[in-house]
Parts: C-alpha cells; sequence; structure tokens
C-alpha cells in the first residue's frame, strides 16, 4: 500500500511511517520542508495528490510548546497549521483522478466537554463550548469529504488523547523536572488523564487502512485514541514516579500552569475528559499498552 501522510516527520509520524515500513508498505511524507520521500505542501497544492493508497493528516504547530508565549498570532498558528493542511488534503483527494481507498484525519479528545461524571464514547453528542472545541468543529469539517467523493474513500476520524511515547510528546517534557525530583500533579489532580501509548495510535492508524470494512455512511467512522484504562492525572503522576523511582511531592498548581502558559491552554492540562475507545474496541483493535504500567515501563526502558 502507498501511504501518504502530512505532518509524517513529527512524533507520532515516525512511529507510524515505521509501523507501515515495517508491514512493508511504502510511504511518502508531506513537509513543510523538501527531502528524500517527501513532498511539501506547496507541491500538494500545485500538482494533483500523488497516486496512492491512503492519506493521513498529522500535521499542526504543536499547541502546549511552553517556550511558546500563548498570543494571537500564535493561536492562529495552531488553528491554520491544522486548518490549511487538512483542506488541501481534502481538495486534493476530492480532485484526484484516482482517490485513496482511506483519508484518516487525527484530531482531538477536546471536543468533549471537560467533566468527572460523563463517560464519553465516539457516540457521544457533543457541540462547541470552548477554543478547543471549536478547533475539532472546524478541523473535522475541513476533512469531510463532498458525499459524490464518500463512495470511493473511506473516511476515518481518530479524536486522540494525550501521546504517550518515547523521544516526543508529553513525556519528552515532563522527564526532566520528574528526573530532579520535582514532579507533581497538575492542578487538582483529580482531572480525569486520558492519554494512548503512541504505537497504539500508530496501530489504530494502520487498523484505520483496512479497507475490508466497506463505509455504510458517508460520515466519516470515528474512533477514540485512548487507551481503555480511565486514569486520573493524580494516578499517572504516581505512576510515572513510581516507575522512575522519583518522589512526587510537588504539585503544580493552577495558577501557575495559567500564568505560565495562558488560560486557555493550561486548561488542556488542568481539565481532563473521562472517554474510552468504544468503536475502536469493537472494531476489534488490540491495545498493546491497555494500562499505564505496561506503557510507562515501555518507555522508560533504557
Ligand atoms: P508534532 O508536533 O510532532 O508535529 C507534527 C508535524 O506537523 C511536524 O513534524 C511538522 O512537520 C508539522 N507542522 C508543525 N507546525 C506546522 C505548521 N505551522 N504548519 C504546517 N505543518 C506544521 O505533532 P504530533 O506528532 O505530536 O501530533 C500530530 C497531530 O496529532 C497534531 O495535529 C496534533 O494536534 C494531534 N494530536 C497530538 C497529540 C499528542 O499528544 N501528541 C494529542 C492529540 C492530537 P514539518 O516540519 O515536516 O512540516
Amino acid at each position: 500500500m502507498r501511504v501518504l501522510i502530512g505532518g509524517g516527520s513529527g512524533f507520532i509520524g515516525r512511529e507510524l511511517t515505521k509501523l507501515l515500513k515495517d508491514k512493508g508498505h511504502e510511504v511518502t511524507i508531506i513537509s513543510r520542508q523538501p527531502g528524500p520521500d517527501r513532498i511539501t505542501w506547496t507541491d500538494l497544492e500545485s500538482a494533483s495528490l500523488p497516486v496512492c493508497d491512503a492519506v493521513v493528516n498529522l500535521a499542526g504547530e504543536n499547541i502546549l510548546n511552553p517556550l511558546k508565549r500563548w498570543s494571537e498570532s500564535y493561536k492562529s498558528e495552531v488553528f491554520n497549521s491544522r486548518l490549511n493542511t487538512t483542506r488541501s488534503l481534502t481538495r486534493a483527494i476530492t480532485s484526484s483522478q484516482t482517490p485513496p481507498q482511506s483519508w484518516i484525519l487525527i484530531t482531538g479528545i477536546a471536543c468533549y466537554r471537560a467533566n468527572v461524571q460523563t463517560l464519553y464514547t465516539e457516540d457521544s453528542e457533543w457541540t462547541t463550548f470552548d477554543l478547543w472545541s471549536q478547533l475539532v468543529k472546524e478541523w473535522e469539517e475541513a476533512g469531510r469529504l463532498p458525499a459524490n467523493t464518500t463512495k470511493n474513500t473511506k473516511q476515518v476520524v481518530i479524536r486522540s488523547g494525550v501521546v504517550l511515547g518515547q523521544g516526543g510528546g508529553a513525556i519528552k517534557q515532563m522527564l526532566t523536572p520528574f528526573w530532579l525530583g520535582l514532579g507533581g500533579t497538575l492542578g487538582s489532580g483529580n482531572q480525569p488523564f486520558p492519554w494512548i501509548h503512541v504505537s497504539d495510535l500508530a496501530g489504530i492508524i494502520a487498523h484505520s487502512l483496512d479497507t475490508s470494512r466497506i463505509p455504510t455512511s458517508s460520515q466519516p467512522e470515528v474512533f477514540n485514541g485512548v487507551a481503555p484504562a480511565l486514569n486520573t492525572n493524580h494516578e499517572f503522576t504516581q505512576e510515572l514516579g513510581r516507575v522512575l523511582k522519583r518522589p512526587t511531592l510537588l504539585p503544580l498548581p493552577e495558577f501557575f500552569l495559567r500564568a505560565a502558559l495562558g488560560w486557555e491552554r493550561a486548561v488542556i492540562l488542568t481539565q481532563g475528559q473521562r472517554v474510552v475507545p468504544k468503536r475502536t474496541l469493537e472494531s476489534g483493535f488490540q491495545f498493546q499498552y491497555p494500562d499505564l504500567t505496561s506503557a510507562l515501563r515501555q518507555i522508560l526502558a533504557r
């Protein structure tokens, strides 16, 4: 299979590329930088979609870059990097003479309102209520193919939780403070912490490429990309400290996170949703790392 991956140079894209190549597939990345086995977004706009069997979009400016001040221009970059790349791919698929069999968009679980009681599945109703749910709405709309294209192309949306893995994502930013014994819960720590191991997220994407399940509607098939374990931020912090054998006594208060990241971004860390991968499991996907202990042991193994 030939797979085209927008933003394939990133943390999740590298894991996905390795998995697909190990399975014998060919991968081409769409990047802002030219290079071997790559095309640029400008190439995509100026020529037609390269012949491929599947398209995945993983492009997007890092939202939680602690080195970047939360400003209107950064916020626009966070939105535009996701919406414009997704629109470019939707347009390219729609106008392709040889459309791919699958179009897979990775978004986030921020569409579900943070709440410690409600358990969300892929079937849960949601409407926009803040900046992040608005982003997911616009992002998923940008990825929607016109009805006449969906006969040929299966659409999948994977709503991901916090992605944990070696060499990137949230863990990379947390390791130094935890090693220094400065790790602790974020805010109250009672907020749900929906997470997934990067190998499992790559696995769900690869699983979605299987076109033997024929789409029954023109709507995208939605999968929640979260581990089945329901953990809180406190449980995650304790487990990370236990696996690292480091203390976790210093909570980071909410006001500090708001001051450091801006209140709109701090919400991502201080609030969380209880999300389960109901349809992901029903579709036959088997998690390699369903619980925190196995995930963190793999990630922190030297
Ligand atoms: P990365 O931060 O590793 O970046 C992915 C790629 O996006 C980069 O390699 C880069 O490719 C491209 N990119 C970055 N900024 C821009 C920009 N301004 N314009 C166009 N392209 C850009 O992301 P992840 O791999 O961690 O995440 C991939 C997707 O999954 C993102 O859309 C993210 O929102 C989503 N997601 C991630 C989660 C996580 O915890 N990591 C959780 C939920 C959703 P290049 O430099 O080659 O152009």
